[in-house]
């Protein structure tokens, strides 16, 4: 096990661990997306010494792991588990508790166990990158049969972005319905394996015996997700009352022919009739760009224009002209053989032909480079880094999301547009946004760029995401993940029935985990051992 550790916090943490190779990282650089720190955010909104690690770990195995969580038990030591620690624009690797010990199970634990092509499904360990699996698949001669599906950047893990629900943009958009089967390391130290995996695999009289962590998964682990009783996989999806350390993930069999293309939307309130088409045709995970997301990927804002107010419409307008795109953009594909795609585009680009002035692009058609030319590679799983660039519209560009859950319907889409657009435009922000469109719903997802080393566009941030969240309350609208430092205000939206969800949450949290040693605060849930009213960051 090697082990890091910044020189603030728990005292006695590197004693205990004393195994453990140990290294500094309090003072560390905020690093890069490839290279993030492991002890704060480096997109860091509060302090960036606020939400701090006081060591990090890196387990070398499952048994090392439950050593680790029994150890902390013993000496009543925070754990925060990370996967690979890019969570860019939701905390980083840093934890909610300062002075927790970052658990980095990505360092070492990075296997892929079995890629299957039979039942199209993978086995991985945590520090699994997207690009990790997919570069097994094309060294492996597999892209012919198998897909991943991959969110806009490939560094992060399968399982930190499962665990999260993070969304990629394939059919298989939805990572948390496409997991199969985990292996958990629970807070007192004891192993689960969750669904079809309960139950062992038998075995030969002849085998030799093999540690627990390596015993084969029944074989119908990864094809069955539920087993038998109650579905436990959802506690340990942005959950704190266990650290995955394996987990089976569903990959799409090469679907037979594949073609991206881009329809472009000339006005603002075509967004309005666009998500009203949408919903009844029930496209897999297409997303609907706000010019100025795209035009961040494209280039600086000081590439168009000398102001440093956000942007007016006649603004957007000549820019939208420049980079020969709509106000809001439309990124999709189609999936299957020659027939079947040229069907449904036709349905496609007869139903969006409604919008006055909509434009039809497929990448072959576009020679410079451009936005449809990395969502052609996204969309069919093939894993990016371009969209990172965005982070440059703003000097020192660092960046969060705020992600509130939409309905598929015009009204709704925007309402929730304005409401957000105009609370950016008080903080003298941008706005820059999509529209990701799930199976029933749509995640908006709103990217505040601040400068990091400037305070008070920190603080504007900040005042921004904040009354963002009430806003969207006020209207019934719930984020579905987010950013350490707010996790507090948005547990206390979800509120129905007196708190009764999170009376819920906090009675399994105490009961599995009664010292409160894992990942105390995630997502606003506090053990009865760090007391709500004294950690909380909100109110
Ligand atoms: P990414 O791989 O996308 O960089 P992270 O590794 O930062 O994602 O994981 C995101 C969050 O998911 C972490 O902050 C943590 O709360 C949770 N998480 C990640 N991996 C695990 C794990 N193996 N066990 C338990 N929780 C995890």
């Amino acid at each position: 096990m090697s082990f890091h550790t910044p020189c603030c916090g728990l005292q006695g943490s590197v004693t205990v661990f004393k195994s453990i190779d140990v290294c500094m990282h309090l003072y560390a650089p905020d690093g890069s997306y490839l290279n993030q720190p492991y002890a704060h955010d480096p997109h860091y909104l509060l302090e960036k010494d606020h939400l701090l690690a006081s060591a990090v770990i890196c387990p070398r195995s499952v048994p090392e792991v439950q050593e680790i969580v029994k150890l902390s038990n013993q000496f009543q030591i925070p754990l925060w588990p990370i996967s690979i620690g890019r969570n860019s624009g939701y905390g980083g690797a840093a934890p909610r508790l300062r002075g927790s010990v970052v658990v980095d199970l990505g360092r070492h634990m990075n296997r892929i166990l079995e890629v299957n092509v039979e039942g199209a499904y993978a086995l991985v360990e945590p520090g699994v990158t997207f690009k990790n699996l997919h570069d097994y698949l094309v060294q492996h001669n597999l892209r012919d049969k198998l897909w991943i599906d991959v969110p806009d950047l490939g560094g992060g893990s399968v399982m930190g972005n499962c665990l999260e629900r993070g969304v990629g943009y394939t059919p298989y958009g939805d990572h948390w319905m496409m997991h199969c089967g985990m292996e958990v390391v629970l807070p007192n130290g004891e192993l689960l394996r969750t669904g079809m995996g309960a139950m062992p695999q038998p075995r030969n009289p002849g085998d030799k015996p093999v540690r627990l962590d390596e015993e084969p998964g029944n074989k119908c682990w990864q094809l069955f997700p539920y087993g038998f009783g109650p579905y436990n996989d959802g506690l340990f999806s942005q959950g704190s009352v266990g650290i995955v350390t394996k987990m089976g993930i569903w990959l799409m069999p090469n679907p037979g022919g594949y073609q991206a293309y881009l329809i472009t939307f000339p006005k603002e309130e075509d967004l309005h009739k666009a998500v009203d088409i949408i919903r009844p045709l029930r496209l897999n995970v297409p997303t609907i760009r706000h010019i100025l997301l795209d035009a961040a990927v494209m280039g600086k804002k000081s590439d168009y224009t000398s102001s440093n107010e956000p942007i007016d419409d006649a603004g957007l307008d000549a820019i939208a002209r420049k980079l020969n795109l709509g106000r809001w953009n439309f990124y999709g594909a189609l999936y299957g053989p020659e027939k079947t795609r040229n069907m449904l585009w036709g349905i496609i680009k007869e139903a969006f032909s409604a919008v006055e002035g909509a434009r039809f692009f497929f990448p072959e058609d576009i020679q410079e480079y451009c936005v449809l030319h990395t969502r052609h590679q996204t969309l069919q799983g093939i894993p990016t880094f371009d969209e990172l660039k965005w982070l440059n519209w703003v000097p020192n560009g660092a960046h969060l999301f705020f992600s509130p859950i939409s309905k598929i319907s015009g009204d709704d889409a925007m309402l929730q547009y304005s409401v957000t657009k105009k609370r950016c435009l008080e903080a003298g922000l941008d706005f820059i946004g999509t529209f990701c469109v799930g199976m029933r719903e749509m995640h908006h997802i709103v990217c505040i760029i601040f400068d990091r080393k400037d305070p008070a566009s920190r603080q504007k941030a900040h005042w921004l995401i904040k009354t963002l969240i009430a806003d969207c309350a006020a209207h019934g609208w719930g984020e579905y993940r987010t950013h350490l430092a707010l996790m507090d205000q948005i547990a206390e939206t979800y509120n129905w029935n007196s708190n009764v969800l999170m009376r819920f949450n906090e009675t399994v949290k105490n009961a599995l985990d009664p010292k409160g040693i894992l990942a105390p605060g995630k997502n606003g849930i506090w053990p009865s051992s760090y007391p709500r009213q004294l950690y909380k960051l909100y109110g």
